[in-house]
């Protein structure tokens, strides 16, 4: 069969959750992926670095077990173990999901699809007709012009995660979330690390209470970082890369990682033939991803949202409900969770303060030091919880750094997302001693009644 209700092109988080959901609802689907079924987040992001990440938390907590008065000594990483236990998280995963497609009854083709018309994609000369089209063919690592990516010496996040060495040095260019996760790993398996960051701050999308948070730990932690201050060029020797600035810094390592940010696959797919409104490579969608042509539709990195495997899959998810004839409610973006998790983490949901400013709200603000927070102190860590509130109204934003606070966007997400007050949220009894705790103590000193905090 090569008629469907639904054709989607591009097996990773935002095509196989609309195969999912549209095959539950009862329709027919084909999902064409031309290289791994999971796409970036489960075999070059989430998942990898995570695990990553993980093994860094490890050598850490060996490093620092003396601090608990547990006698280890760190002898070292060897990149070779650490990359078997990874891609075998990995592999589980992902014959999980090949596993979840096939029970499902998704039809899966294998190979390079392209959308030949407004109703057809085309994979290997054979044309499979949709009702609908979905386009989630993902995004790639950009670069910086004259920064050649040779895989070796100048890298992207796609050969990071499969490196066999610890390398004794890296440039980090780029402070965003990927690069700082990454800055993060190499300096748990204990190489010397300097991130490069043209705007004022690492992570500046977050709330700058946030961005400041993780540069003092990031200092505290001995990871180096230059801000404000914009990439000129870079030259390569058999030292390693040499990168200068516009301030006229020059900065060598053995590696440099370039993390600038992921733009749009959208080139030679057919989109522009089939009259597509884009913008910058990005298809441009309304707020149900209908693209202008009637019966196409576009989800995650591919359109010009938050790029997070969790809004891929609420948009695909999205999709296959309104094809479905759900009627389901937009996504509203500012409440999506976001985590960077490198050590300490950052997490957060809603406003910052700057944008809850610049869309008039009369804002209240309360920092509440994890320094109070009995869990905080047994695993000796550090860092803040914000809440940005409307004067005698909801909650606007949740912005947290510290080890673990990605666990508590679950409950941040809900005080966001279902609009409550202070005194809402200060009425219901966490748990002691836990790092949530620490959301209930915030609430309990917006709504005027601290507990284990000062003022
Ligand atoms: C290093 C790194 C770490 C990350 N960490 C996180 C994280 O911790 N949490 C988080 O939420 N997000 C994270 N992300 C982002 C997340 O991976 C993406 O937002 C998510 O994968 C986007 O899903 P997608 O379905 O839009 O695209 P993709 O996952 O990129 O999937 C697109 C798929 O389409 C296929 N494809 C493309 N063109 C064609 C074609 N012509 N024919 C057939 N198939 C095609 C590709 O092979 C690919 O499998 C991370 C990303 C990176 C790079």
């Amino acid at each position: 069969m090569s008629q469907f209700d639904v054709v989607i092109l591009g097996g990773g988080s935002g095509g196989y959750a609309c195969a999912l959901r549209s095959s539950q609802l009862g329709l027919s689907v084909a999902l064409i992926e031309e290289n791994k079924l999971g796409g970036t987040c489960l075999h070059r992001g989430c998942i990898p670095t995570k695990a990553l990440l993980h093994a860094g938390e490890v050598a850490d907590s060996s490093r620092h077990s003396s601090d608990f008065g547990v006698n280890t000594q760190f002898i070292g990483i060897d990149m070779l173990a650490v990359n078997a236990y990874k891609d075998g998280v990995v592999s589980k995963l992902h014959k999980g999901l090949q596993g979840l497609v096939k029970s499902r009854n998704v039809t899966y083709i294998e190979g390079h699809g392209r959308l030949v018309s407004k109703n057809e994609v085309e994979v290997n000369g054979v044309k499979y007709t949709g009702k609908n089209i979905v386009l989630a063919t993902g995004s790639y690592p950009k670069t910086l012009p004259g920064l050649d990516i040779d895989g070796t010496q100048i890298i992207t996040s796609e050969q990071a995660i499969s490196m066999d060495r610890v390398p004794k040095s890296v440039i980090v260019l780029g402070g965003g979330v990927i690069g700082c996760e990454f800055a993060s790993v190499w300096k748990s398996f204990g190489a010397e690390v300097t991130i490069i960051e043209g705007l004022p701050h690492l992570i500046a999308l977050e709330d700058e209470s946030s961005s400041k948070g993780l540069e003092r730990a990031f200092r505290k932690r001995g990871i180096n970082f230059e801000l404000g201050t914009r990439f000129k060029s870079a030259s390569k020797d058999a030292k390693g890369v040499t990168v200068s600035l516009e301030d006229g810094k020059t900065f060598t390592a053995e590696v440099l990682l370039v993390a600038v940010g992921r733009g749009p696959v959208s080139a030679n797919l057919g989109y522009e033939e089939a009259g597509l409104t884009m913008d910058r490579g990005y298809v441009i969608v309304d707020n149900k991803c209908r693209t202008n042509v009637p019966g196409i539709w576009a989800v995650g990195d591919l359109i010009p949202t938050l790029q997070l495997a969790h809004v891929g899959f609420g948009e695909g998810i999205l999709v296959a409900e309104e094809i479905g004839g759900l009627n389901p409610r937009p996504i509203n973006y500012d409440g999506v969770p976001r985590v960077t998790y490198s050590e300490p983490e950052v997490a957060s949901v809603g406003l910052t303060t700057a944008q809850a400013k610049e869309r008039g709200h009369d804002v209240v603000e309360l920092n509440y030091d994890l320094a109070g927070n009995g869990k905080a102190q047994i695993l000796k860590t550090a860092g803040a919880i914000k809440l940005v509130a409307a004067k005698n109204g909801p909650v606007l934003g949740i912005h947290m750094v510290g080890a673990r606070v990605g666990e508590l966007l679950a409950e941040a997400q809900l005080i966001f997302n279902w609009e409550a007050e202070a005194s809402d949220v200060a009425s219901l009894i966490h748990a002691h001693p836990t790092l949530s705790e620490a959301v209930g103590e915030a609430h309990l000193a917006l709504a005027g009644k601290p507990l284990h905090s000062h003022g």
